[in-house]
């Protein structure tokens, strides 16, 4: 590609919403403008490019873009040479309107063409307006080199699929995502094998349900088998993965948890509801009794496995008898911890239609009531582990004060404790002396 003559390297700044899946895909959009000869800028006011990588999850995910682009349009008024891109979910879903609606947007970028985005920027730095929503059916979106991690990394996403052929009744993925596609495991194994030589320790493997891998790949290889080639691989210590769909939770992928060394003893397995009836109308593919099974057998396959999961509240149509089975099942479960929302209509989705909605501040107080139970749940559980050992990577310095370092357990639970910097990126045994909602803290042994 070629690149706008300046007197320096041009620089491109990412500002990144919502998921890990954006998280990864910033990433890897910029190693590849870096392989075109930009660099990373640190601030806005510095950027020759700046590109927004959207969320449309949620309708504040996509609220939080437009105050962005406000806020972007008074430094374009300011400062007009540089080029404004906005890609992935919002981009997807909005296309060419976002040009007419903020004409100052020069490149609107797919979720289906971060391969695509160099010619893009070359388009617009030549005046011309540039849109890509195109989105291929069965293709990978990824540039086909590996990317290197920075320096001081001890832990990496690697999308391992994307795209969801689910639809439950909510979600605006499939749309803005395509259809599920898995990535050539040679690609992910070839991938990982790189982020470990270069100094990552922990892999989390992403995907919008990471339990129906390899559907798409041939010859067909289940999610256990590649969990299985991965935890071979000398040098890596550990493997996450999200996220899960309960109905595809297979006994193969329950055996991993037992069996394989590196595999982290957390699972996140998302209920959205304790009712049958919303979970049906939501198209969730399982009930509350189903879901309570699977719990039992990852409990049966590792006793003290940590499993967290998303609750969706004020599902159209769900009554005060609906939600309270939702709380009776959070604390039948005793989840370690909690992602928990109230509904938005997401444009085209089936549940969008449907006209029984709950008032906001119904919504809102449901949403409280839940935090608050799984606030003293998550407490319960930390207290827990008080007085025992966890084995903790430690990944940088924490938040809690000078002379401490962070880490996290294997059940993915943040752990602080008094340490020197040299431990950073090593893995060592913590005595839990303390416990709050969200983290641990205790001494090194
Ligand atoms: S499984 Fe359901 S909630 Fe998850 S991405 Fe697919 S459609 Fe959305």
């Amino acid at each position: 590609m070629g690149i706008r003559s300046t007197a320096s390297r041009p620089k491109v700044y990412i500002k990144t919403f919502g998921c890990q899946m954006n998280e990864y895909d910033s990433l890897r959009i910029l190693r590849l403008l870096e392989s075109c000869g930009y660099e990373r800028a640190l601030s806005y006011e510095e950027a020759t490019v700046i590109l927004l990588n959207t969320c449309s999850v949620r309708r504040k995910a996509e609220d939080k873009v437009y105050s962005e682009l406000g806020r972007i349009k008074k430094l374009k008024n300011r400062q007009s040479n540089f080029i404004l891109g906005v890609g992935g979910c919002v981009a997807q879903q909005e296309g060419h309107n976002l040009v007419k609606r903020f004409p100052y947007i020069d490149i609107v970028f797919g979720t289906h063409c971060l391969s695509r985005l160099p010619v893009l920027i070359e388009k617009a730095f030549c005046g011309d307006k540039a849109v890509d929503v195109s989105m291929p059916a069965h293709s990978d979106i990824y540039p086909s080199d590996s990317y290197m991690p920075h320096s001081s990394q001890i832990s990496a996403f690697i999308s391992i699929m994307h795209g969801c052929d689910n639809y439950c009744s909510y979600c605006v993925v499939p749309f803005v995502r395509g259809r599920e596609y898995s990535r050539d495991p040679d690609d992910i194994l070839r991938e990982v094998t790189n982020l470990v030589d270069a100094g990552i320790k922990e892999i989390t493997l992403l995907g919008q349900n990471v339990n129906s891998y390899g559907r798409t790949v041939s010859p067909s290889l289940t999610f256990a088998a590649l969990l299985r080639q991965l935890n071979v691989i000398t040098g890596l210590e550990r493997i996450r993965f999200t996220t899960s769909h309960p109905k595809d939770l297979s006994d193969q992928l329950i055996d991993c948890f037992a069996e394989l060394d590196k595999l982290c003893g957390h699972i996140h397995l998302p209920l959205q509801s304790g009712s049958d009836r919303i979970l049906d109308l939501m198209n969730r593919g399982y009930t509350s009794k189903e879901y309570r099974h699977k719990i039992h057998l990852l409990r049966q396959a590792v006793p003290d496995i940590s499993i967290t999961s998303d609750i969706l509240v004020g599902f159209p149509g769900e009554t005060n008898d609906d939600f309270r089975e939702t709380l009776a099942l959070i604390e039948s479960i005793g989840y370690d911890d909690l992602f928990m929302f109230h509904y938005t209509d997401r444009p085209g989705t089936k549940a969008s239609q449907y006209t029984a909605k709950v008032p906001y501040a119904v919504k809102i107080k449901r949403l409280s009531m839940i935090k608050e139970k799984q606030r003293n749940i998550s407490l319960q559980k930390n207290m827990q582990l008080i007085g025992k050992t966890c084995s903790v990577l430690f990944e940088g310095h924490s938040k809690r004060g000078r002379g401490c370092i962070a880490g996290r357990t294997a059940g993915n639970k943040v752990v602080n404790c008094k340490g020197q910097p040299e431990r950073i990126g090593t893995t060592a045994v913590v005595k839990i002396e303390k416990a709050r909602i969200h983290s641990l803290s205790g001494k090194l042994i």
